[in-house]
């Protein structure tokens, strides 16, 4: 509330006196000098002592306190590296690098050197390394290749509070790896005080914590539950810049697009503000967003010491909620809403959707304002939302999506048995099933729930199953050239620049490459186009494309042709005929088909969920709309769109995905083929039965 803001102006003006003196003593002092600020500095020694004791050591502090930056650098100062590397998780990229990043700067050597960091397509290791900071995909996929981890010393598990999909089946995999070798530690970090259920699982290890150095946060309530929070979110902005004493403000919004249109609003209002009131206003806003598709040197700005003594104002996802800490912070804005994987089961998947966080999540926004000194947190949400609708802690990744690349991943490390694998936070069964079902329609397990030798090659893709049964389906129908260069643009986001204020000239620039049957082929068509244009930087400016995106495809190319050559699968091409392409991307994602129902109007053909084709779709070229398309994904935004589709013959869906569809006129191989299906569909079901018995009795156990 806005009157709220006023009486405790005074307050904040009193203790921020105290917090600018903290903010320029960490300017004025070097790196190594900051680094023994941090209070994990002052308890250091015992900290190191408490791993030496022990293999297993969960360690507790607040944000900010230096855990993910100081915790490696002490266990390398400490001799770890001598015989091995260290390992750091993360559960976001943008983390990893932005770390990685640091880290070498306070050890003064080159990214990619002594510190280094590597992310899905993207790995900036040498041989020098020893401290890598890394997705905590990235280290689940190493260990199909190597189960023991023998290369590192020490792992540390980072932010293991988010409980993440892959921190979760981290922590059963590592509890062996534990269990094998002695020479081996394990330590997990946490930022909340859920820190006992960690030590439990790897039975009863020692919990350090940091003494936190945190200073008190007003938190201030909205008095009526707002109705569109960006626009909430921008008045209060504003209202503190001009308001209030200096320090930095954070807002968090749920996702890119939003934290976009906050950006841009409030430039547009202080514009308005500063020439109709014609006020100097004494410093400007500095206004910076972050997200995880964000370019790491945009991401980098929201370090950086504004010149001019500007007041920054960071638009966040819940990226800013722990895994990144900017000092100087005395303003936090919260929403309330974040956004989060979900699996939706009448859509038969994932979807990331828009939900309110936890109350943790709430105390750990409000938490960032308390850094440099005393701060506010404003709630866009009322009191009683806040202690009635919210739930207490988050529901842990595993237990609310789709369940398939896990499920890959655990068969192919012969964890033949899901029920024994040691999950902290077991999923619904109703999840796994689902799971091992779409995996068996798309040809990966066998009617006995093993690994067919597809699946056994969709495992060496870190890729979503059915992007990996694409590229093995571009192999099988002889187009694998041209599938691949399709998957790896899937891979990147969207390569199309759309400037708000050049919209027009960008999507009559866009236009020009579709290929009116398939979303698909246009980007194959961008690719082809780009490179036939020798790769160049300037041509995709002239033709509004995002050359970082299209660089970012073409290394995920190159890295996905590397594993197919060490397959042995060869780069077949179809030349320009590209309508098996159609085919390739039908095989695969068959399950995501769509019959016509009105102009751009859809709906799913296995569970009649309506869908539109997105106004930016090439298909609308054909001058009618196809019959039956597949979709890449469905966005939930306004409507719920298809995102990349691809118009598709009503047989090839019969023939490729018969459990799911049949054709009227009866060809009797055709119905013998679906027989067949039929009779594999309840071996399935079967199976899957007994594993649904199975869990029960386990659960009654
Ligand atoms: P924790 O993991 O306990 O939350 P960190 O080790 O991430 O703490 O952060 C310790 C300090 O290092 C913080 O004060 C933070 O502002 C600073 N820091 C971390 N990353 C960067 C970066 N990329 N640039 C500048 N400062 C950073
Ligand atoms: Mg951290």
């Amino acid at each position: 509330g806005e009157d709220g803001e006023i009486d405790f102006k005074e307050e904040v003006a009193q203790h921020l006196k105290k917090g600018e003196a903290v903010s320029d003593f960490a300017k004025s002092k070097s790196l190594a000098q900051q680094r023994q600020y941090l209070p994990i500095f002052s308890v250091r020694d015992e900290l190191l002592q408490v791993v030496r004791e022990n293999q297993v050591v969960v360690v507790v502090g607040e944000t900010g306190s230096g855990k993910t930056t100081q915790l490696t650098q002490y266990l390398h100062e400490d001799g770890y590296t001598n015989s091995g590397i260290i390992g750091c998780t993360q559960p976001r990229r943008v983390a990893a690098m932005s770390v990685a990043k640091r880290v070498s700067e306070e050890m003064e050597t080159e990214l990619g050197n002594l510190v280094g960091y590597a992310i899905r397509f993207e790995d900036v290791t040498g041989p020098k390394t020893v401290i890598k900071y890394m997705t905590d995909g990235v280290l689940l996929r190493e260990t199909l290749k190597d189960a023991d981890l023998d290369k590192y010393r020490v792992v540390v598990m980072d932010e293991a509070h988010e409980r993440s999909l892959s921190t979760d089946v981290l922590f059963g995999i590592l509890k062996k790896v534990v269990a094998r070798r002695r020479d081996f530690k394990l330590i997990v970090t946490s930022a909340t005080l859920n820190a006992q259920k960690f030590s439990n699982f790897f039975g009863s290890v020692p919990i350090f914590h940091i003494p936190g150095r945190t200073f008190p946060v007003q938190t201030l309530y909205s008095k009526t539950p707002c109705e569109d929070y960006v626009e909430a979110a921008v008045k209060q902005a504003m209202t503190i810049h001009i308001t209030s004493p200096p320090g930095d403000i954070l807002i968090f919004m749920t996702g890119q697009d939003e934290i976009e249109a906050t950006c841009y609003a409030l430039q547009e209002r202080m514009e308005q503000f500063v020439s109709t009131t014609r006020a100097k206003v004494t410093n400007n806003l500095l206004i910076l967003p972050i997200y995880s598709q964000l370019p790491a040197d945009l991401q980098a700005k929201i370090f950086e010491k504004p010149e001019d003594g500007a007041r920054k104002c960071i638009v966040a996802t819940n990226i800013a909620e722990t895994s990144l800490t900017v000092d100087g912070v005395y303003y936090v804005i919260d929403t309330g809403y974040g956004k989060m994987k979900v699996y939706n089961p009448r859509m038969g998947m994932d979807a990331l959707q828009v939900f309110p966080v936890s109350r943790a999540a709430a105390d750990q926004r409000a938490g960032r304002a308390g850094r440099t000194g005393p701060g506010t947190c404003y709630r866009l949400y009322t009191e009683t939302a806040y202690q009635n609708e919210l739930l207490p802690q988050p529901v842990p990744e595993i237990q609310r999506t789709n369940l398939g690349n896990v499920v890959l991943l655990l068969k192919s490390l012969k964890v033949d048995n899901l029920l024994d694998f040691d999950f902290m936070d077991p999923p619904p069964q109703d999840n796994i099933l689902n799971s091992m079902y779409q995996l068996w329609v798309l040809g990966a397990l066998s009617n006995t729930g093993s690994l067919t030798d597809l699946g056994w090659k969709m495992v060496e893709f870190p890729l979503d199953p059915a992007l990996a049964k694409m590229l093995l389906m571009g192999s099988q129908l002889e187009c694998l050239n041209e599938v691949l260069t399709i998957v790896s643009m899937l891979s990147v986001p969207s390569v199309f620049f759309r400037p708000k204020d050049r919209a027009e000239e960008s999507d009559a620039a866009r236009e020009k490459f579709f290929v009116p049957e398939s979303d698909h082929l246009t980007l194959l068509n961008v690719y082809q186009q780009w490179k036939a244009n020798q790769y160049r930087g300037d041509w995709c400016n002239d033709h509004y494309l995002q050359v970082k995106g299209l660089k970012k495809a073409r290394e995920v190319r190159s890295q996905l042709l590397d594993i197919l050559k060490t397959l042995k699968i060869p780069l077949t091409s179809c030349g320009p005929d590209w309508d098996i392409v159609r085919k390739a991307i039908c095989s695969a994602y068959f399950h995501n088909a769509a019959r016509l129902k009105g102009v751009g109007e859809y709906v799913n053909c296995r569970n009649g969920m309506p869908c539109h084709l997105h106004p930016s779709s090439a298909l609308y070229g054909l001058g009618y709309t196809p019959d039956y398309v597949v979709y890449h994904e469905l966005l939930l935004t306004t409507k719920e769109y298809m995102q990349c589709a691809t118009s598709v013959e009503p047989q090839w869906l019969a023939v490729l995905g018969p459990m799911f569809f049949s054709v009227k006129d009866s060809d009797t191989s055709m119905l013998e083929h679906k027989k067949k299906q039929k009779e594999e569909k309840s071996a399935m079901e079967e199976e899957m039965e007994t594993l649904r018995k199975q869990q029960g009795e386990a659960e009654i156990r």
